[in-house]
């Protein structure tokens, strides 16, 4: 199949782009969409066979489900029902943060298939800011399952070309939207309504991301994750109890991971190179008192903040830099940690994923 790429930079492309994929998504296809956080690979999500093409097309296994693109908060209700006790909560988040990086679980409604829930009995939704994205799902009038548009377990893409790099020859169309402005995929946030009743909602952080703790803690109290224990048991019996689907499958130990091992390293004194191998740097802010610009004789270096340490700044470029390094032929990529406050946390998040071997 030929991949074919449209731009949108004038409003005769634009509008030409936009018809094109309403067209085939409205028939039942793939195709690769703009949003703020990372690139999607789009499918109708009420159409089975559709969201089968987007497994198929990703290699994603069944039990990871995808998030539900909607128009608008006002359309919440044709997709997931929301529990009464915490209506007022999910009211104050969506007018506060959609359009935007913020996912929300809830209970789904009966039209949404099993299969984008990977059968669970909840829905992962949101609001594109993306004006393209808007604009199609506006065009299709159904609401939009997207992943991002990369191979299972790879670097997520926040550019036409890289999407092209992941998935060349399997979609008919990639609709380019330029670079994407947030760069990390989404938070993604389960609201449980407080035990009393009166005090704060708890909020539940599945997936760190453009939309901080920091930001979502004026609205609910946020509940650090269980560390996940080995429960004690004959590998039947385990596997009996295995939870059939991750809460958050972002929360898969190894995951956005470039080919190249990359190595998260917390503090420089640990770093024990091997004479034989080649290593990059990816350094947080390019700056020698941080003590790991001066470590190594490194093949290369790539700074995430060049100005001087900016989070956003380091986000936009994080998946970008390492599909850059992970062209450039080192034996290992080692990071600096950066800070983790802010979108700080949700950079590490991903380093440590990107870091943890399957
Ligand atoms: P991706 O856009 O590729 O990061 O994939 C979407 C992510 O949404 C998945 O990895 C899950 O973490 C999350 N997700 C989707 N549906 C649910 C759900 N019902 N419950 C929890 N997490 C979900
Ligand atoms: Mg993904």
């Amino acid at each position: 199949m030929q991949t074919l790429i449209l731009p949108t930079d004038t409003s005769e492309f634009a509008k030409d782009a936009v018809a094109r994929a309403v067209t085939l998504l409205g028939t039942g296809d793939v195709v690769a969409l703009p949003t703020e956080t990372v690139y999607g690979l789009a499918a109708d999500a009420l159409n089975p066979e559709a969201v089968a093409k987007v497994f198929a097309t990703k290699e994603r296994p069944l039990f990871d489900p995808l998030i539900v693109h909607i128009r608008r908060a006002d359309y919440l209700a044709t997709v997931a029902a929301v529990p009464e006790e915490i209506e007022k909560e999910i009211n104050r988040l969506t007018q506060e943060f959609w359009p935007g990086p913020l996912t929300l679980i809830l209970p789904k409604q009966p039209c949404v298939p099993d299969i984008v829930t990977a059968g669970l009995p909840t829905v992962a939704v949101r609001v594109s800011a993306h004006p393209i994205f808007s604009r199609i799902l506006r065009g299709l009038e159904r609401p939009i399952a997207a992943p991002s548009a990369n191979r299972f377990g790879r670097i997520s893409p926040t550019s036409a070309s890289a999407v092209m790099e992941e998935l060349n020859g399997r979609i008919p169309l990639i609709v380019d939207g330029g670079a994407c402005s947030c760069g990390l995929e989404s938070t993604i946030l389960r609201v449980e309504p407080a035990p009393d009743g009166k005090a704060k909602p708890l909020f539940h952080i599945l997936r760190p991301g453009p939309i901080t703790p920091e930001q979502l803690k004026e609205f609910g109290k946020i509940v650090k994750a269980k560390p996940r224990t080995n429960p004690k048991g004959t590998e039947a019996e385990l596997e009996a109890h295995a939870s059939p689907a991750p809460e958050a499958p972002g929360m898969l130990a190894s995951h956005y991971a470039p080919a190249t091992p990359l190595r998260l390293l917390e503090r420089p004194e640990d770093f024990r190179p091997d004479p034989t191998k080649r290593y990059a740097l990816l350094s947080y802010r390019g700056d020698a008192k941080d003590g790991f610009l001066n470590l190594h004789d490194w093949h290369e270096v790539v700074i995430l903040s060049p100005g001087a340490g900016k989070l956003p700044e380091a986000a936009v470029r994080f998946f970008y830099v390492l599909r850059q390094l992970d062209r450039s032929g080192v034996d290992e990529i080692i990071a600096e940690p950066v800070t983790e406050v802010g979108l700080g946390v949700a950079i590490m998040d991903r380093l440590r994923r990107a870091s943890a071997r399957a």
